[in-house]
């Protein structure tokens, strides 16, 4: 199926972005020995099951696999994506041009105190990995279901917790090349955020390789009862189970949360499409009936539209819309 707003690659080779992507495709095996496919959707690597393709895609193991993809996309100057485990972003339709770099690096090891972890590593293994080993503060990480590089990009936390609480260091890959051990204030952490997350005008985004969390030893049984109140927590209050990208919207910085005036307008469960405004947790969208990502957009877009009109209050959104959406909205409107 021909996908929307996205040239097929030519007889060459070249793909939308004006890249040789069979070419870079060889080279990334050459040199990095790494494999890599065209055109692979994106949906079945993002939490919301949305999103059309990448033009090239690799799964880098570790994180040298990770700066060596890094580096050779920053010296072709092909347009690069990271991709984490998908839970905060809402890829388009037409997908992703150019790299997708899917960080799947899930190195660790236990070393005095602290857990070093590769950027892949999915939270919640951070966490029962910490626990096992007798080291608290990573417990919050069992309700992300990102990996380490997506919640040090977003300061995720949950809980009463968040990275910058327990983060050390993080080991970045700045835009010009050079790599650093950053802590918390020089990321700029706080609610959601972090310099990560706006990266200066024209250049490629600075890419989380690993990170060191200072932990606190605990007794592992207490550690256990945190971890199984945080799972009880999640199942009583989160709609889980559906494709979602958890919150949609972040909380203002003062008055009511984002959910609650999603719920004062009235607008839990209202859809279009397969998306739909959960009637559990009002600052979730789901995808419970086979979504397009314009579908869920739209619905986002409205639902701000609407707390906007009826309370003043102009939410932000928390996830980040991914890709191609040049025309989205005029797609299908
Ligand atoms: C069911 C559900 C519940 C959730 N609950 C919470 C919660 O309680 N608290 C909370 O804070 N969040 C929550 N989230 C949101 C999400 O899990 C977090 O924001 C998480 O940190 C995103 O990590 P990720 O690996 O999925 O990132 P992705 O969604 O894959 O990517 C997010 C952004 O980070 C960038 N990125 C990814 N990897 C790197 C890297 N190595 N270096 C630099 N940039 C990178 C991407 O380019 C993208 O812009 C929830 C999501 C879901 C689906």
């Amino acid at each position: 199926m021909e996908r929307p707003g996205a040239a097929r690659p030519d007889a060459a080779g070249f793909d939308a972005a004006g890249f040789d992507a069979v070419r870079i495709g060889a080279e990334i095996a050459r040199r990095l020995g790494i494999r890599t496919s065209r055109d692979e959707p994106l949906a079945r690597h993002t939490t919301m099951r949305v999103g059309g393709p990448a033009d090239l895609y690799a799964a880098p193991r570790n994180r040298f696999e990770l700066r060596g993809l890094v580096k050779l996309a920053r010296a072709r100057a092909i347009p690069m994506t990271l991709l984490g485990r998908g839970s905060d972003v809402v890829v388009s339709d037409a997908g992703v041009r150019g790299l997708l770099i899917h960080v799947r690096a899930e190195g660790h090891e236990i070393v005095e105190g602290r857990l070093v972890a590769e950027a892949g590593l999915p939270m919640a293994k951070a966490a029962t990995v910490a626990a096992e080993a007798g080291l608290a503060g990573l417990e919050f990480g069992l309700a992300i279901p990102g990996n380490v590089g997506g919640a040090v990009w977003a300061n995720a936390g949950a809980h009463g917790s968040d990275v910058a609480a327990v983060l050390e260091s993080a080991l970045v890959l700045a835009a010009d090349g050079t790599e650093a051990a950053l802590d918390a204030a020089a990321l700029g952490l706080s609610y959601r955020e972090s310099r990560l997350k706006h990266p200066a005008a024209g250049a490629p985004p600075e890419v989380v390789l690993a990170a060191t969390f200072r932990l606190a030893s605990a007794d592992p049984a207490v550690i256990r009862a945190r971890l199984d109140e945080i799972r009880r927590w999640r199942r009583e209050h989160q709609p889980l189970g559906i494709p979602s990208a958890g919150s949609v919207f972040r909380n203002p910085a003062a008055g009511p949360a984002a959910g609650a005036l999603v719920d004062g307008c009235g607008l839990k469960g209202s859809r279009i499409g397969g998306a739909v405004v959960s009637e559990r947790h009002a600052n979730w969208i789901l995808n419970d009936r086979g979504a397009s990502a314009a579908d869920v957009r739209r619905l986002a877009e409205r639902v701000r539209a609407t707390v906007e009109r009826e309370t003043g209050v102009r939410l932000a959104f928390e996830v980040v819309f991914l890709g191609d959406w040049s025309g989205w909205a005029e797609e299908g409107a």
